[in-house]
Parts: structure tokens; C-alpha cells; sequence
């Protein structure tokens, strides 16, 4: 079966086959985690991205990895935080499952996600790990996939505390 870690770090160092970028609308590069990320890959990422046409909130787009440790970047778009009840749960769940469909599709065995929403964007992290976590659990169930491992990192302790909190009151629920 396939299991989810928690890790608190940098994902831009990881050794898997992809990692998900938090991206803006734009998929042009943008601050927080889509900065790191472009900055390790480089400038052939803004180019092969440009390529792409943006992407819409909620879905997810893949590139190669260029200069980073992994072999795919898939890029989704979260939602922004408006008080909860302009769609954001259902587009945060929506980042989460078309990211793992695009693993899927390529067929990827690791792959690592960072908080999605949960930085620049003002998602309330204790809600997002549970949506986060739900998501990845009832997906990895339901049909059969090629991932063996789904990370989920955390840039700060904080973060990583929600995440631990959120997998224990899942895991002995
Ligand atoms: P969003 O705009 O979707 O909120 P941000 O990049 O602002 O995206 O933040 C998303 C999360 O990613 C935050 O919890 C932030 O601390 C975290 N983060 C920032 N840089 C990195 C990194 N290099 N590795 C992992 N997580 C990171």
C-alpha cells in the first residue's frame, strides 16, 4: 500500500520523480516555493513554461525538472483564501487529485507536494493539512495507482506540527 510521510525541508533538494509547485495563474514564476523552485531549475523552466499558456485554479500542468534533483515539476494552482466559502475547499481538493492523476498518468512512484495555498495565498493551514490528507488517502485507495510514496513538505516547523496533528487524528480516527 501506498504511504504518506511528512518531511520538513526544502522540496527543491528532493531525489523523487516529481515535485508539486504551488504556481499562480501565470505558471510564470512568482515568490515562495514557485521562486525556489524556478531559481533550482533554472531559466528552461520559465522557457518550457511559457509554452504552457497559464493554468487554471484547481488544475495541474507537468514539465521536466531541468537542474533540479527530480525528473517532473507538476505545477497546480491553489486557491486563494477568501473566508472559505467561495470554492477554496473543493479547489484545494481539486489541486491534490489532478496533481496525483498526472503521477498516475506518467506512471511516477514518488512524488512530494508542499503546502499548497497555505503561504502567500492565506489558507488556513489546519484546514488545508485535513483536505490535503483526506485527499491523497481516499485517491491512493480508490484506484489503483503507480505511487508508492507521497511526500508532504513542510518549509517550517509550524507547518510540519499541523501536518503531524492532521495525520494522527487521521491515522486513529
Ligand atoms: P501559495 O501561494 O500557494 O500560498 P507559497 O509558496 O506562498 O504558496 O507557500 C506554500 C507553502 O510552501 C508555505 O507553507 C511555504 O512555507 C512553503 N514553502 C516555501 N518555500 C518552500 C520550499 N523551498 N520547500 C517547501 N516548502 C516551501
Amino acid at each position: 500500500m501506498a504511504k504518506i510521510e511528512l518531511v520538513l525541508g526544502d522540496i527543491t533538494t528532493l531525489k523523487v520523480d516529481a515535485i508539486v509547485n504551488a504556481a499562480n495563474n501565470s505558471l510564470l514564476g512568482g515568490g515562495g516555493v514557485d521562486g525556489a523552485i524556478h531559481r533550482a531549475a533554472g531559466t528552461e523552466l520559465l522557457d518550457y513554461c511559457r509554452s504552457l499558456k497559464g493554468c487554471e485554479t484547481g488544475q495541474a500542468k507537468i514539465t521536466p525538472g531541468f537542474n533540479l534533483p527530480c525528473r517532473y515539476v507538476i505545477h497546480t494552482v491553489g486557491p486563494v483564501w477568501h473566508g472559505g466559502d467561495k470554492g477554496e475547499p473543493e479547489l484545494l481538493k481539486s489541486c491534490y487529485v489532478k496533481s496525483l492523476e498526472l503521477a498516475n498518468q506518467y506512471q511516477l512512484d514518488t512524488l512530494a507536494f508542499p503546502a499548497i495555498s497555505c503561504g502567500v495565498y492565506g489558507y488556513p493551514a489546519e484546514q488545508a493539512t485535513k483536505i490535503c490528507i483526506r485527499t491523497i488517502h481516499d485517491k491512493l485507495n480508490q484506484s489503483p495507482m503507480s505511487l508508492q510514496t507521497v511526500l508532504l513538505v513542510s518549509f517550517d516547523a509550524r507547518m510540519h506540527q499541523h501536518y503531524q496533528q492532521t495525520l494522527t487524528e487521521f491515522t486513529t480516527a
